[in-house]
Formats: C-alpha cells, sequence, structure tokens
C-alpha cells in the first residue's frame, strides 16, 4: 500500500518530487525543538499548483492522509505526521514565486511557499511595508502563517494575519482548486470562504496562493527599551503612548529582568539596555507617516509624560538603526536564549489587555508555589493581551524532572487564563498540543460547528488527521 502510494506518485510527479529516504526526510519530520517526531511514506514537493490538486485527488481517492508543511516552524505539532507512516508530507517549499506586486492597489499576489522574509523583502523593494513580523521570518512561510493566522510583534498596528489577506488560492481535498484570488477590498457576496482556511492549520484544504495587503512603509521610526517597576506600570504607560501617539504605537512589548539576564548571557553581543537593573522592561516601537522628526517627537513626549507620572524609572531610545534591531534582536531571540537555561514549560495565552497585570501576577505567584525555585520568564505581546508564559527550570534542577510537571503547570496557568475570558492559544495554534484541551475551553456549539465543516469539506478526512480535532474515524 505504502510503496503503491510511493510508485503512483513518483509516476506523476517524476522522481524529483519525492523524498523516501529517511536521513533525507528527516529536516521535515522533527520541529526544532525535537517535541514532535513523526513518519511519513514520502515528503512530496510539487512544483505547481495543479500538482498540489493532483496529489490530493491521489490522496482522497486513496484514502492517504496528507500532511501539508511550509517552513517547518509551527509550535504546536500541526506540520508533522504522526507515528504510522502512512502519511504523505505535502511541502509548499517549492511553489516559491512572488506572482504579482501591485503599488497602486496596495496588493502582493505570491504562491503559499515564499518564505515570509522574502515577501517583506519584495514589499520594501517596491516601497511598501508587509507589516508580519515574527521570530521564525526567516524559514516560515506565508501559507504555514496564513494556516496559523500567525501573529507576531506587529499585531497592534496592523492586526493578526486574517487582517492582512484580501483573497486566497486554495486546492481542496478533492483536488478541485478554489480560486478565491482577490484585490477587493470590499466584496460581500455572501459566506467570507478565505477566513475558513485561515487558521485551519491545514486540516480543511492546502493554501496555495494570497493575495494580501501593502501599507505605505513608515517614513520615521523609532524604538526605545524602557526600564518600570511592574506590568501594571507598564499597562499605564500603554494607555498614555497610545494617547500620545494614536496608531503610530505600532509595537508594545514586554519582559522581565530575568530574561534581560538570559540574553546578555546566551546571546553573542548583547549588552545591557540600561544602566540599572528594572524589574521589568518594555520594548516600545513608533511609526510615523510622516518622518522621524515626527516619530522623535511622538517619542519623547510619551518618554518626558510618562517620567512626571512616575511611571517609568530610565529608558533608552535607540540612536541608530543598528541599535533598534539589536532591541529587537533580544526580544525575537527571547525562546532561543531560555535554551541553555534548562527544561521550559510554556504556555501561549491572552486575556483583555486591562487584564495583563493580574493575569500576570496570579500566574507567576501559582507556578512558583507549584514549583519552588522554578523561574518565570513571561514575556510578549502586551499591548495585544498575548503573553508566552513561559517557565524555565530552577537552576540546577533535573530537567526531566522539571517537565514532569507540564500538564499539571498548564492546567493551572490556563485555569487563570480562562477565569480572566483569556484563550489557551493566542497565536500560535491547536495542532496535536493543544488538541485534547480544545473541548475543555471552546463552546460546544462551536466546537460542533468546526466538525460539521471538517466533514463538509473533507469527507474523507484526509487533510491533516488528529489536528485541532480529534480524528473521528
Ligand atoms: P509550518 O510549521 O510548516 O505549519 C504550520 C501549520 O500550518 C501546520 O498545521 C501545517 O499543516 C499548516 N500548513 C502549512 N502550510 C500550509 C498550507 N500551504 N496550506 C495549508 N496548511 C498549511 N507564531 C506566531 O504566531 N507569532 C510569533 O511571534 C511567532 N514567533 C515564533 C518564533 C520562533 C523562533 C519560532 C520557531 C516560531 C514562532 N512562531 C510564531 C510559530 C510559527 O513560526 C508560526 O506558526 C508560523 O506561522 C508557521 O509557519 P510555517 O511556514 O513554518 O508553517
Ligand atoms: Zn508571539
Amino acid at each position: 500500500m505504502l510503496a503503491d502510494t510511493v510508485r503512483d506518485l513518483t509516476q506523476m510527479l517524476g522522481d524529483q518530487a519525492l523524498i523516501t529516504d529517511p536521513d533525507d526526510q528527516a529536516p521535515f519530520l522533527h520541529e526544532w525543538r525535537d517535541r514532535y517526531v513523526g513518519k511519513a511514506a514520502a515528503v512530496v514537493q510539487p512544483r505547481t499548483v495543479d500538482e498540489v490538486c493532483r496529489v490530493l485527488r491521489f490522496a482522497n481517492d486513496n484514502g492517504v492522509p496528507v500532511v501539508p508543511q511550509g517552513g517547518n516552524t509551527g509550535l504546536v505539532g500541526g506540520q508533522t505526521p504522526d507515528q504510522s507512516g502512512n502519511a504523505i508530507l505535502l511541502s509548499l517549499a517549492r511553489l516559491n514565486r512572488v506572482r504579482e506586486v501591485d503599488t497602486v492597489g496596495g496588493v502582493i499576489t505570491v504562491d503559499a511557499g515564499v518564505v515570509l522574509q522574502t515577501l517583506q523583502d519584495e514589499a520594501d523593494k517596491a516601497d511598501r511595508l508587509f507589516p508580519l513580523s515574527l521570530g521564525a521570518e526567516g524559514s516560515c512561510m506565508i501559507g504555514g502563517n496564513l494556516s496559523t493566522n500567525a501573529g507576531g510583534t506587529g499585531v497592534l498596528a496592523y492586526g493578526n494575519t486574517r487582517d492582512l489577506v484580501l483573497g486566497l488560492e486554495v486546492a481542496l481535498p478533492d483536488g478541485r482548486l478554489w480560486n478565491g484570488l482577490s484585490k477587493l477590498r470590499k466584496d460581500n457576496t455572501g459566506y467570507d470562504l478565505k477566513h475558513l482556511f485561515i487558521g485551519a492549520e491545514g486540516t480543511l484544504g492546502v493554501i496555495t496562493g494570497a493575495s494580501l495587503k501593502l501599507f505605505p512603509k513608515p517614513k520615521g521610526m523609532r524604538t526605545a527599551m524602557i526600564g518600570i517597576t511592574s506590568p501594571h506600570e507598564a499597562l499605564k504607560l500603554f494607555s498614555l503612548m497610545q494617547e500620545v501617539a494614536g496608531p503610530a504605537l505600532t509595537a508594545f512589548e514586554i519582559m522581565p529582568r530575568i530574561a534581560i539576564d538570559f540574553l546578555t548571557r546566551n546571546m553573542d553581543g548583547v549588552r545591557d539596555p540600561l544602566e540599572g537593573e528594572h524589574a521589568w522592561y518594555v520594548l516600545a516601537e513608533i511609526s510615523s507617516g510622516r518622518g522621524e522628526g515626527d516619530a522623535e517627537a511622538l517619542l519623547m513626549q510619551s518618554m518626558e509624560t510618562s517620567f512626571e507620572d512616575g511611571l517609568v524609572e530610565d529608558a533608552v531610545i535607540a540612536q541608530s538603526l543598528d541599535q533598534a534591531n539589536m532591541f529587537w534582536a533580544m526580544r525575537h531571540g527571547l525562546s532561543e536564549a531560555q535554551k541553555p537555561e534548562g527544561g521550559s514549560i510554556k504556555h501561549d495565552v491572552s486575556v483583555p489587555v486591562a487584564a495583563v497585570a493580574d493575569f500576570l501576577d496570579e500566574a507567576i505567584a501559582a507556578v512558583v508555589e507549584m514549583v519552588p525555585g522554578c523561574r518565570p520568564v513571561p514575556f510578549g505581546h502586551l499591548g495585544d493581551g498575548n503573553i508566552h508564559f513561559n517557565v524555565s527550570q530552577p537552576e540546577g534542577a533535573d530537567r526531566a524532572a522539571f517537565l514532569a510537571n507540564y500538564e499539571t503547570m498548564n492546567e493551572r496557568v490556563h485555569a487563570i487564563t480562562t477565569r480572566y475570558g483569556g484563550s489557551i492559544s493566542a497565536e500560535h495554534g491547536i495542532g496535536q498540543a493543544k488538541r485534547d484541551l480544545l473541548p475543555g475551553v471552546k463552546d460546544a456549539v462551536a466546537l460542533a460547528l468546526m466538525r460539521t465543516l471538517k466533514d463538509a469539506i473533507d469527507p474523507k478526512g484526509i487533510m491533516n488527521p488528529g489536528k485541532v480535532l480529534a480524528d473521528s474515524r
């Protein structure tokens, strides 16, 4: 059966399109932390949209599970097949053309396998901005970003990936192609189908192309690293900066002191950004459509008022692009910088913005009580209420013994999150990691509707089985 699959697909696409050697398959079957490892009958790398459709039709006719993969940077195991070896892993990496850049309409149309950074660069070359930005941008692909509805650091100003989409092209499980590519800013002609596939984590079809919004490039940007005493002050500072800068406040990220310690210890070239030590740090960015002077003035005004109000202990405004990039490299490097500190129990949660500080107080107290000596490193997108509530093991503790607390700690933190009306997956999705937690937190009617949609669009259940929803077969 597996041999037949490989033979038939090789006949269809040529042997260059298939990887069957286990060593060559390995990079596709391990995710970067090695938390999920899978097996596949073949890694299949179509070069055209038509080939994607033909592969799906074949899989549907023969009951072969299909696991779509972009850059393999997902954090919930959605892109990793199970251990059975029955599935094919459908890599979009070779579908990587930029199809069109329309500067007048502000639309870029691309294949799903275009790497996010390439997309940003293409926009930049056309003197436009594609604002999606995240730590994995050098490897993740737009099809993956769409399928996970990725968030990142630009959400405050530009929204999640979902908000950047005008149209999609999707290969359906039965091999039909839905051409929903569109440049329209307004189109009220019935159900907005693109939103079904955005965030579906490959469980409904394969995204092959997208038309995406471009924005004017800011003419001036200023970035500041700000020392404060607690997340409560950070929330006040956030309101104040929004009042002063309005939509020009394009990022507002928070990290605790221990994150700076990890960064200076574990990441090359990082220095303590401020002279003294502060309990918490805010990384704020202002982008002005007018110019550098305007960005500087807005940031200065925010800082002066917040010093007067006693909200801020110390602040440094990046004096060069290099320094601003260094602040961002620190923010994006936090997950990496945590690695040498041993085991880390992670949560990707969101709560209403006004509740972030109270949530942090409560969740930090809870995990410290649970595992005395553990080192909470909650950081993230305070401006949109999304905190990566990571907890590093106590110094010198046994890694495995600490990680044995994973599920109970998750339960505890998720219970606090839901009490604040929050979400247990703010931006990374459900995949296999949180699949069995979903029924406990999701509205039962919503869950039933999801199942109805899944069964209607993918009646044979070939698309990424066992991800998001339990496999009903
Ligand atoms: P993959 O990992 O390959 O796949 C992710 C999911 O999408 C899988 O379920 C897969 O089956 C499905 N899929 C992929 N391509 C397609 C397609 N064409 N059609 C249908 N389904 C498809 N995420 C954030 O939201 N915000 C962050 O700030 C962020 N920071 C990160 C930082 C680091 C260092 C790392 C490693 C990850 C980070 N992530 C973040 C998670 C990850 O980068 C995102 O989820 C990203 O959108 C995944 O893109 P990918 O191309 O790697 O997708
Ligand atoms: Zn994030």
